[in-house]
């Protein structure tokens, strides 16, 4: 009989023994160490649920989390979704995880509105450094995506405009136009890759006279980026689970395609074709931070079922 165990630790030493390799007689298959939501998306889910079991009218301003299938099943139980809280007489504002600018959430409780704020605390936390960095006398430099609600809410936690750039074309820009000055404070949009951090702080050293820097990357979503980057660099083909509107899905998928351009990005298991892995032995599986757990493992059970005969698959199983 074939030693499942000792091929998986002749080939991947770090991966022996590990409860994330799962195998059929064609292939094997690794998950991610951490799948489904973060704390901070779980946390706005639950605080919206507990919202609409006790209150009457409850509207949010766009999605609570990128993925339909959850804002679906919040819009059944009552949560109305809008654009502007402009027209809301009464009713229970939810914030979502990406947070709010503050004077919005002002104005909302001073025309009457209820506030449920859901902001992640790793979120509150980047808007605090910021405005430390601000009373410090700093220019603050956000790198990250200007239309991103987080970086709205933190642009809207300051009292000075900021400055905001997503890569180093826009710093050289920025620097050129004479919109950067000598003394900067920077910041990162939470779930920004650490790499692309580096090269615009390396970029910024040649620029100005003094720097400092508070680290406001997430510690899961930058945990789940050094794992899916390991991952990606030891399979044959790398999956990445995640809505394609989803910020962090969207760059862990990226940052994979880096490390392995054999990576898929699907949004869940219909969108998986099986032709797409059927010639592959190793496969690794990843997921974004707003991407529920059962989705993941419906693109795991497809990549190990899909093309055996179920005799094969009870054998593979025994
Ligand atoms: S990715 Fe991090 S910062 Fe964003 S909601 Fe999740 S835990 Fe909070």
């Amino acid at each position: 009989m074939k030693d499942e165990q000792s091929e998986v630790s002749f080939i991947f030493p770090s991966f022996r023994e590990d409860s994330r390799v799962e195998s059929q007689p064609k292939r094997k298959v690794i998950m991610a160490k951490e799948v489904g939501f973060c704390f901070g998306v779980k946390r706005a889910i639950n605080l919206t649920r507990q919202a609409l079991a006790e209150r009457n009218d409850v509207f949010i301003l766009g999605d609570l989390v990128h993925n339909k299938r959850v804002t679906d099943e919040l819009e059944a139980k009552g949560l109305r979704k809008v654009d502007t809280y402009a027209d809301q007489k009464q009713g229970t504002m939810v914030i979502r995880a990406h947070g709010l600018p503050k004077a919005r959430i002002q104005e909302a409780r001073d025309r009457g509105l209820e506030v449920v704020d859901a902001t992640c605390p790793i979120v509150l936390r980047a808007q605090e450094a910021a405005k430390t960095l601000e009373s410090r006398g700093c220019q603050v430099v956000i790198v990250g995506d200007r239309n991103h609600a987080e970086i709205k809410g933190i642009l809207g936690a300051l009292e000075h405009p900021a400055l905001v750039v997503d890569n180093v074309e826009e710093l050289r820009e920025a620097k050129a136009s004479r919109k950067l000055m000598r003394k900067v404070g920077v910041i990162f949009q939470t779930t920004h890759a650490l790499e692309l951090c580096r090269e615009i702080v390396n970029e910024l050293l040649m620029m100005c006279k003094e720097i400092q820097i508070i680290n406001t990357i997430c510690r899961p979503v930058q945990n789940r980026q050094d794992d899916a980057v390991d991952l990606a660099s030891k399979v044959e083909l790398m999956i990445v689970v995640g809505s394609r509107t989803s910020a962090n899905t969207m760059e862990l998928a990226a940052l994979c395609r880096h490390y392995n351009p054999n990576t898929i990005h699907v949004q869940n298991a219909d969108e998986l074709p099986v032709e797409a892995f059927t010639s592959y032995e190793l496969i690794g599986i990843a997921s974004g931070l707003s991407t529920p757990e059962d989705l993941v493992e419906a693109v795991k059970v497809k990549v190990l079922t899909a093309d055996i005969e179920p005799a094969e698959a009870v054998t593979a199983s025994e």
